[in-house]
């Protein structure tokens, strides 16, 4: 985005105020903060507007593979390290599954991608591509696995190098929106004509980044505007480099690099653990997209938690609906905790206390995210709160015995939250530290 300065420059700068700000100056400075759209002004020139659109784009383009609602969308980066702002798109993770292989494993390879996902902090993590690869050269053997795997996956990358094997990929799963890989210095003209002709976006692959740069520059005075780059990076150290330098010359605004990547680990060739590590190096290092040989729990588990720490927002904490959850199937003599709503305690404190496999009830705080004693400290972890959601939950009603646990670090709350409940309940100081939970809950049951 430009900033105030350089959109003023493209305004009447009358200070007319029929945007509903004094100046020009006022506006453009709150289209820059992002609180206006360049529409509010009624004066600006169609070659201003176009200009600002332009300027105001992300240096990387978006690039979406897939239709719906489970569409895989990458690409619309602005920054080149997560802190300046955020990441805005993760990489799309890919299965690699080729023609030669028979069905069974096919079929193995398609089912162990769908199986492979997990529930953590609230989110479902999972790959969401397959790549399907022509090795065989056969038209209808392409078509059926591409169909296959168009069943299962959000999205799909047909890979071959043959127009003409493509063209029968794309004819059975077209409106998927298939990533077509790839555009090479042999075939990018029919590549691309085949982009065109069924709206679907194009990976672009070069022995080097100023062959990539030049291929680009083709395809796109061909029409062609949703591309992947491929580097071709042979080892870990060249995806370092490449992933990097594609970067920052794309925030240079060097146009012919300003789109998502596409990354192959397993081209390092150094087994399966390299290839995770490679992966993991890709996903943090920019990728776009990264297509693993295959799916194996102990590799896809990490890489998902790498990819979703990376791009989680830093400036947004992760949060947890405030309310009551039952734990276990609690019943009236339950007893009942409370924690913060910072998702990683939630899930943390919900955890230990369904591994107890006492029934209990939690009620979760909104902290606005932040852990239960850094909420204290901020006076969102108070007596008063506390004992608003209680009532706002109706848990008096619920509960034979008036008991509430508080989080061991919050002790000092309390004789402020047994003064606000009144009534005969009775607060009583938990653990500090979550892993101590189901010792608490089998003492307090008089299990232990
Ligand atoms: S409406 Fe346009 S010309 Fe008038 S003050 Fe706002 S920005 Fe300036």
């Amino acid at each position: 985005m430009p900033s105030g300065i350089e959109i003023l420059k493209l305004l009447p700068k009358t200070n007319c105020g029929d945007c509903g700000q004094p100046t020009c100056l006022a506006f453009a400075m709150n289209i820059a903060a992002g609180k206006m759209e360049l529409a509010a002004c009624p004066h600006v020139s169609e070659e201003a507007r176009a200009a600002l659109a332009e300027s105001s784009a992300p240096p990387i383009r978006e690039v979406t593979i897939g239709t719906g609602p489970d569409k895989v969308t990458v690409g619309g980066e602005t920054v080149l390290f997560r802190h300046e702002k955020t990441f805005f798109h993760k990489p799309g993770l890919a299965v690699l599954i080729t023609d030669a292989m028979n069905d069974a494993e096919i079929d193995a390879r398609i089912a162990a991608f769908a199986a492979h996902r997990f529930d953590r902090v609230g989110l479902v993590l999972s790959a969401e591509l397959v790549a399907v690869q022509s090795t065989t050269g056969d038209t209808e053997r392409f078509a059926a696995t591409a169909k296959k795997a168009a069943e299962k996956a959000a999205g799909v990358i047909l890979m071959a190098d043959s127009p003409g094997v493509m063209e029968a990929g794309l004819s059975a799963v077209a409106a998927k929106r298939p990533l077509i890989y790839a555009a090479g210095r042999n075939n990018a003209d029919d590549m691309a004509d085949l982009a065109l002709k069924y709206q679907c976006p194009l990976a672009v692959t070069a022995e080097d980044l100023a062959a990539l740069a030049a291929l680009v520059q083709r395809l796109t005075a061909k029409g062609v505007k949703d591309i992947v780059l491929d580097c071709r990076s042979p080892s870990m150290s060249a995806i370092l480099l490449n992933q990097t330098a594609v970067r920052r010359l794309a925030l240079k605004r060097e146009k012919s690099l300003g789109y998502p990547t596409i990354c192959f680990p397993a081209r390092t060739a150094g087994g399966f653990l390299e290839e995770m590590l490679a992966a993991n190096l890709a996903v943090a290092k920019y990728a776009g997209i990264v297509v693993l040989s295959d799916i194996r729990g102990e590799g896809i588990f990490p890489l998902l938690i790498s990819r979703l720490n990376i791009y989680t927002d830093p400036q947004r904490p992760m949060m947890t609906a405030q309310g009551l959850y039952p734990i276990n199937n609690p019943k009236e003599s339950s007893p009942l905790l409370v924690t913060s709503n910072f998702s990683l305690t939630y899930f943390i404190v919900s955890g230990e206390m369904e591994a107890s496999r006492i029934p209990s009830w939690l009620l979760v705080l909104d902290t606005e995210g932040l852990s239960v004693l850094t909420a204290w400290a901020a006076g969102k972890f108070a007596g008063d709160l506390v004992a608003g959601l209680m009532k706002k939950t109706g848990i008096a009603e619920k509960l034979a015995e008036k008991r509430v646990v508080i989080p061991g670090y919050v002790a000092v709350i309390s004789g402020e939250l047994e003064e606000e409940l009144g009534d005969g309940w009775e607060v009583i100081v938990g653990p500090r530290e979550a892993a101590h939970i189901p010792r608490f809950l089998r003492d307090m049951a008089g299990t232990a």
